[in-house]
C-alpha cells in the first residue's frame, strides 16, 4: 500500500501566535524561545494515525503575502489547516474568522478539515479569551477546539492527529 501524503497548513494572526513553535515542537521536538517572524517553511514528518503511516507535509506561514496569488495556492492545496491565535489576545481569535472564510472560498468546501487551535495555555494568568468563548467559535465553525502550549509541548501532537483523522475521513467522504 502506498504511503499517503496530506498537506497540512498553520495559519493565524502575524502577531506572534506561537505558528512556528508550534511547528518546531510537533516536528522536531524542541522548543524554540524566538524564531524569525518571517520565516515561511515547510517541514515533514512521519506519523502514525489509527495504525497507518501517513507523511505530513506542515506549511508553517508568516502571513506577510495577505491576499496574494502566493496564499491562495497554499490554500488550494493544502488539504488540512490548523487556525492557531493566542488565549492571551482576543483579536488573535478575530482575525481568524476572515482566514476561515477564504480557505472555505478558495477550496469550495465548507467542510474542510479544520481545527481550532488556542496557544500558550501555559499563560493562564494572562489569558484574555476563555475556553467557552473559544468553544463557542469552534462550535459555530464545526470544528474541534484544542488548547495547547508549545512551550510545554502540551496537546501538540492531539492537533495533529485529529486533523489528520479529519483529512483521512473528508478523502473517503469526497471519494465515494
Ligand atoms: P508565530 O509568529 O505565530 O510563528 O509565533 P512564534 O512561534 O514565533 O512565537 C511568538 C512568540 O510567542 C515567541 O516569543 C515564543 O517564544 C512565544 N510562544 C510561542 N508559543 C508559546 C507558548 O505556548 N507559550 C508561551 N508562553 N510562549 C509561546
Ligand atoms: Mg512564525
Amino acid at each position: 500500500m502506498s504511503q499517503r501524503e496530506y498537506h497540512i497548513v498553520v495559519l493565524g494572526s502575524v502577531g506572534g501566535v506561537g505558528k512556528s513553535c508550534l511547528t518546531a515542537q510537533f516536528v522536531q521536538n524542541v522548543w524554540i524561545e524566538s524564531y524569525d517572524p518571517t520565516i515561511e517553511d515547510s517541514y515533514r514528518k512521519l506519523m502514525e494515525v489509527d495504525g497507518r503511516q501517513v507523511v505530513l507535509e506542515i506549511l508553517d506561514t508568516a502571513g506577510t503575502e495577505q491576499f496574494t496569488a502566493m496564499r491562495e495556492l497554499y490554500m488550494k492545496s493544502g488539504q488540512g489547516f490548523l487556525l492557531v491565535f493566542s488565549i492571551t489576545s482576543m483579536s488573535s481569535l478575530h482575525e481568524l474568522a476572515e482566514l476561515r472564510d477564504q480557505i472555505i472560498r478558495i477550496k469550495d468546501d465548507p467542510r474542510v478539515p479544520l481545527v481550532l487551535v488556542g496557544n500558550k495555555s501555559d499563560l493562564e494568568e494572562d489569558r484574555a479569551v476563555s475556553r467557552a468563548r473559544a468553544f463557542a467559535v469552534s462550535q459555530g465553525w464545526g470544528s474541534p477546539y484544542y488548547e495547547t502550549s508549545a512551550r510545554r509541548r502540551a496537546n501538540v501532537d492531539e492537533v495533529f492527529k485529529d486533523l489528520c483523522r479529519q483529512i483521512i475521513r473528508r478523502d473517503v467522504e469526497l471519494s465515494r
